[in-house]
């Protein structure tokens, strides 16, 4: 079969491999709708996750069953499944204490592109598939659908980890495709003020139309000081990080209020410790928490996000900028990713 694969750090390219083998509890699935991500970027070209060669990219995916093993009971050929990013293994004892994203190992739960083939890919395998595979509602776009293996989740978990409550004024750091599902996660879990932080035009007008009330854009002062003139000096109640660079935390903890709560999905890839700022975290008494975590995957989550889109209650066609046809065309998608012309928020890529 063909596939894009990371040739080594700073290489892509087209290659020939096998078609996965199927175990008993595993599915194979063809794409039906794929999508690069930031995380691709980060993982080719800075080496995020070391040196892999012919390793197939991607972990966005919407496909159809080809075949699944003897013990899989809920899903069969032709079924049109939902594949979130993080697969974990279920019957883990990670899983099992709550945590199936750290399946195996802390972050492990996150296979595609990472610790076996992607998705990018004329055939790809999904394990434990009745488990982590979600079947697509009936009537749904793929490509809208698409958003659910990992902007929803991850924006969702953003919000989930701040713990964000009815009346909440809530600051989301970042509003790229996961920051903006951060913005309509608050807004369906009942923030009041939603601050919004960040600059391209087309993705400060996407978060308004999902919730943000402010839009507080970095280049026009330091944001800790606008948020603050914005609520009289008390500062929020939740920030959700989905941007920015360790330094993002220091801003965080200064813009919190006492008792709130950071939640952070956002991938750091550089610097080896994040500060925190002693007086403004109370001296060490502040009760400003600090959560950070990977997101959950998992059949019933996904299945439960999908039913959002089909009562439209969320509308991720807002996110895609860009939509291309083919297989082929996966390879200009994920450059398009690396170069981040101004118009883009997320490309997805059908494939008949
Ligand atoms: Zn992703």
């Amino acid at each position: 079969m063909r596939a894009l694969a990371m040739l080594g750090i700073g290489k892509t390219g087209w290659i020939e491999k096998d078609v996965p083998a199927c175990g008993p509890m595993d599915a194979i699935c063809r794409p039906i709708a794929l999508a690069p991500c930031t995380s691709d970027i980060h993982t080719v070209w800075e080496g995020a996750i070391g040196e892999r060669k012919d390793m197939i990219l991607g972990h966005e995916a919407v496909g159809e069953v080809v075949e699944v093993g003897e013990l899989v009971k809920d899903f069969k050929p032709g079924d049109r499944v939902i594949v979130p990013a993080i697969t974990p293994d279920w019957n883990s004892l990670e899983a099992q204490a709550g945590y199936q994203m750290h399946s195996g190992g802390m972050l492990a739960g996150w296979k595609f592109s990472n610790f076996k083939d992607g998705v990018f890919a004329e055939r790809f395998h999904v394990n434990d598939a009745d488990g982590n595979l979600a079947h697509l509602p009936e009537g749904i776009d793929p490509a809208e659908a698409c958003m659910l293996s990992d902007m929803v989740p991850t924006g969702f978990h953003g919000v989930e980890l701040a713990n964000v409550q009815f009346g909440d004024k809530v600051v989301v750091i970042g509003i790229g495709p996961v920051g903006l599902m951060a913005v309509a996660g608050a807004a369906l879990r009942g923030a009041s003020y939603l601050y919004a932080v960040g600059s391209r035009p087309n993705c400060v007008m996407a978060a308004k139309e999902y919730g943000a009330t402010d839009v507080i854009n970095y280049r026009e002062g330091d944001i800790v000081d606008q948020i603050m003139e914005k609520t009289h000096g008390e500062g929020v109640d939740r920030v959700v990080i989905a941007g920015g660079d360790v330094n993002t935390f220091t801003q965080a903890v200064k813009m919190l209020k006492p008792g709130g709560v950071i939640g952070n999905v956002n991938y750091l890839g550089k610097g080896d410790f994040i500060q925190i700022p002693r007086v403004e975290w109370g001296c060490g008494m502040g009760h400003k928490m600090i959560a950070g975590g990977l997101m959950p995957g998992g059949r019933l989550r996904m299945e439960k996000l999908a039913s959002l889109l089909v009562t439209r209650r969320l509308d991720t066609s807002k996110l895609i900028t860009h939509r291309f046809e083919g297989l082929d065309a996966v390879e200009k998608a994920l450059l398009l990713m690396k170069d981040k012309p101004r118009d883009l928020i997320k490309p997805v890529v059908i494939i008949k």
